[in-house]
């Protein structure tokens, strides 16, 4: 194995010269036992990440102002944190870059531990060869705890991140992903927020490291985190107040990723990332939702910086659960059944009469059995901790996803007799979509909603449209009022019609949809929503 040189740069924070040594040689010999992976199977590049050697200096990608003013912070004995890194499946060389930066780019006084939990990885042995060199170079030469541990089956994130925040023994506990990069200076910011309110919690500004080059690029301070109601995640526009400045910390309604940080008692009292979510997926939606109903706060921290591989697709498999199977069909994946479930758990839990939306946009859940044992602890805990409803959430935390629901007439599936209303990619992207009715419980049924314009989107923000030769198309939705026309629909009934042309959607043969003169009895122009607003009736 050739290392880069120029790879160790000088040591910042004091640790034995001889660590730099010691650690080639761990690094040498981590990543030489690698097993052989086929090509794709991380969704990064194995090769670049073997390349790049255990430590790479990174772009400074805060504010200038972040590294010249001093930061207010609790005495380090008040302030020990302990990291708790779950992985499944992670390249070595990924996974050791994740804590030699930690390692390095940590102030040794505050770094108190590292929880590493392997969730039943497929290459067996790297817990215990991280174990015996990490162990070696650090534990002797640092007052730095190490914690390794093994789940017997895979558990998935949510579980073994409780299980490593039971064990933590550190005032704080960061939480972060097994293929990230900390960059300089990313602690203190955190700490700084962290100590004001014992009730925050905050994620750093997370850097974007590409999959497919491993380049190290700024992430973008102007987006929050959010999410819709579907429950699926998604970055919000952040808007600056009269003089704040763009590094400043800002509140956000969930986090911007898996990488957070939170005082331990707090996490504690909030009893853990709820243990009945499976796998993976929602957790941090649902940590978030909790937090701010239950008296606490996010903030992203411009000024610390993470960098996190944003891959595009899972690079796990999702094991299928028994009481999946009903659910398991050829239609839907277990990853989908999964996200299903836990989304149903949030819905259920902190959602209050508006999981109505949620079941509107994802029918599906509705038939998912839940384990409802755990309903009267959540109810005795949103009691003991005076939670506010989910109202207070849309009006104090997240105005997008009111404002989403108060320009809304209607929403979710539009159904014509057994069928719905589907917008089909065609293999040809080049084609756009094609629209016709397809069974309402096929796994991608388009979910409608007709907004106070008078538009009809998908949840892609496409427009059902007419265009030339009034046939029926779907445009990105337009934005201006002259534009809109084209784009426009009332109701009459059940009857969806054109303005413009005063012509009704129609379902005249088989799947087909296209636009008819309005006839007010007729069946074939009936379509009706998953979900009407109250404000319709
Ligand atoms: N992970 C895990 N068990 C699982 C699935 C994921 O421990 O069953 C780990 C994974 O290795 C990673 C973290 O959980 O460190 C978050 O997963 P991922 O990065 O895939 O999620 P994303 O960042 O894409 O949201
Ligand atoms: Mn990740």
């Amino acid at each position: 194995m050739i290392l880069k040189s120029g790879i160790f740069e000088p040591n910042k924070h004091g640790y034995n010269e001889n660590v730099d040594v010691d650690l080639l040689n761990a690094w040498n010999a981590i990543v030489s036992h690698s097993p052989q992976y086929p090509e794709g199977f991380f969704q990064y590049s194995l090769h670049i990440s073997d390349s790049l050697g255990a430590f790479r200096g990174l772009p400074t990608t805060s504010h200038e102002s972040c590294n010249f003013r001093s930061y207010t912070l609790p005495e380090s004995s008040q302030a020990k944190v302990s990291v708790v890194i779950s992985f499944h499946n992670e390249a070595r060389s990924m996974l050791l870059r994740t804590i030699v930066s930690l390692i390095r780019r940590t102030p040794e006084e505050y770094l108190h531990e590292l929880i590493i939990v392997d969730d039943k990885s497929q290459d067996a042995t790297l817990l215990d060869d991280l174990k015996r060199w990490l162990g070696r170079v650090f534990a002797t030469q640092s007052r730095l705890g190490l914690i390794f541990l093994t789940n017997q089956e895979r558990r998935g994130l949510i579980w073994s991140r409780n299980r490593g925040a039971i064990l933590a023994s550190g005032h704080y506990i960061l939480f972060l992903d097994s293929h990230c990069e900390v960059n300089d200076g990313w602690l203190k910011p955190l700490l700084e927020r962290l100590a004001l309110n014992p009730h925050m919690a905050v994620s750093p500004l997370l850097d974007l490291i590409d999959p497919e080059t491993l380049s190290y690029r700024r992430g973008n301070e102007m987006l929050k985190g959010g999410f819709d109601w579907s429950l699926h995640f998604h970055w919000l526009k952040r808007r600056l107040g009269r003089k704040e400045r763009p590094e400043a910390p800002y509140k956000s309604p969930s986090f911007s990723g898996g990488v957070l940080m939170i005082s331990r008692e707090w996490f504690l009292k909030l009893k853990f990332f709820n243990p009945n979510l499976k796998i993976w997926g929602g957790e941090s939606i649902e940590l978030a939702i909790k937090l701010w109903l239950c008296g606490g706060q996010i903030e992203i921290v411009p000024c610390s910086r993470i960098g996190h591989i944003f891959r595009r697709f899972h690079a796990f498999e999702f094991p299928s659960e028994r009481d999946f199977t009903e659910l398991n069909s050829p239609e839907r994946s277990s990853a989908q059944s999964t996200y299903l479930h836990n989304s149903k758990i949030i819905a259920e839990s902190w959602l209050d009469e508006y999981k109505n939306m949620f079941y509107a946009l994802k029918p599906a859940a509705k038939g998912i059995p839940l384990n409802d044992t755990t309903t009267e602890e959540l109810q005795q805990f949103k009691h003991e901790r005076d939670c506010h409803r989910f109202q207070w959430y849309l009006w104090n935390v997240s105005p997008e996803l009111r404002f989403n629901l108060e320009k809304l007439s209607a929403t979710g599936t539009l159904q014509n007799e057994d069928r719905c209303l589907y917008a089909r990619n065609q293999k040809d992207s080049k084609k756009g979509r094609q629209l016709i009715l397809n069974s309402c419980y096929s796994k991608d049924i388009t979910q409608w909603s007709l907004w106070s314009t008078g538009q009809l989107s998908t949840q892609r923000e496409l427009c059902l449209g007419v265009g030339l030769g009034r046939r029926l198309s779907l445009e990105p939705c337009a934005r201006t009022e002259t534009l809109r026309q084209a784009q426009q629909w009332v109701r009459t009934g059940t009857h969806l019609m054109h303005t413009a042309t005063h012509l009704c959607l129609d379902n005249p043969i088989k799947d087909q949809l296209e636009l008819n003169p309005c006839r007010s009895q007729a069946v074939s122009q009936s379509f009706q929503f998953a979900l009407e607003m109250e404000r319709q009736t």
